[in-house]
């Protein structure tokens, strides 16, 4: 049975969370948790590193009550314990100018595969829109960033080199004696600047995905969406199977590596070689 009340220092007491839509809550759903605060709390709220909101100083026996109330007002309570923590999420191409994905809808539809699975340990998950990487996807068990990985269309190039000069990380050369433009794609961040940049067409963004698994980035840029849930749904399937009780993503990579998950990723097709 999943245990929605984390134990306090204070005797008696416990801490209650409620989970927001990868970051999101309704003015209702805020009153709601407001009059939760002023009933059965000590009148104030946490904000967890989660994009939860925390009520401490929660009675056990208001447990009942409290889970009426978030039902009328489509509130999820989060469990504790050794599972898929609450997906967070920036806000995206929806909102931010600099957004390359829809953040919250991708961590959404994690969170809707696999929000509270349990597992040997926990595992933390964050997908952050562009390469700013406001969510720290990296410090995360398992971590989604927006990328754009540029495709260059020759004949529409003039060789002006706008492109080089906005590049951070010094991934692209122009040579406008010898029309020459190249790339190096183990430089390349995904940022997208050059495309921007680049009024004459030379240069299609593709958009996609960059993962990480335990801090580590996958090389592989990832041009579909389906193929970042099935890089996940894998990963939490190996981990179920594969880690020891309370091991986290990271321990278990120290002890057995992590070619053999890459290894099942590429035999079944999911990541590109
Ligand atoms: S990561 Fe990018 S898209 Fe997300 S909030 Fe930061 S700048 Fe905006
Ligand atoms: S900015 Fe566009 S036109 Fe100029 S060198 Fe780069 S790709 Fe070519
Ligand atoms: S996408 Fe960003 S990092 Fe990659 S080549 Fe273009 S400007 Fe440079």
């Amino acid at each position: 049975m999943k245990n929605f009340l984390a134990k306090q220092r204070q005797a008696g007491f416990y801490s209650i969370r409620f989970k927001s839509s990868a970051g999101r809550l309704t003015n209702a759903q805020l009153l709601a948790i407001h009059g939760l605060a002023e009933k059965f709390g000590a009148g104030y709220i946490h904000l967890t590193s989660r994009q939860e909101i925390s009520i401490p100083f929660v009675r056990q026996e208001n447990l009942a009550e409290i889970e009426k109330i978030c039902a009328a007002n489509g509130l999820e309570i989060s469990p504790a314990g050794t599972i898929v923590k609450m997906v967070t999420a920036c806000q995206g191409n929806e909102i931010c100018p600099s957004g390359i994905i829809d953040s919250p809808e991708i961590a959404r539809e994690i969170e809707r595969r696999h929000g509270g699975r349990e597992l040997p340990n926990k595992i933390t998950c964050s997908v952050t829109g562009c390469p700013n990487n406001c969510m720290k996807v990296h410090y995360n068990d398992i971590g989604i960033k927006g990328a754009v990985d540029p495709q260059f269309i020759a004949e529409n190039c003039i060789y002006c080199g706008g492109c080089a000069k906005v590049c951070r990380v010094g991934a692209i050369e122009v040579d406008r004696q010898s029309k020459t433009w190249t790339i190096n794609r183990d430089k390349c961040i995904n940022c997208g600047r050059c495309v921007k940049i680049c009024k004459k067409d030379a240069l299609r963004g593709v958009v996609g995905y960059k993962i990480y698994l335990a801090g580590e980035i996958l090389p592989q840029f990832i041009d579909n969406e389906e193929t970042v849930y099935q890089i996940i749904d894998t990963t939490l399937n190996y981990f179920a199977e594969h880690a020891k009780p309370r091991e986290r993503l990271s321990k278990m990579f120290e002890r057995l590596g992590s070619q053999d998950l890459t290894q099942v990723l590429l035999s079944a097709k999911i990541l590109p070689k």
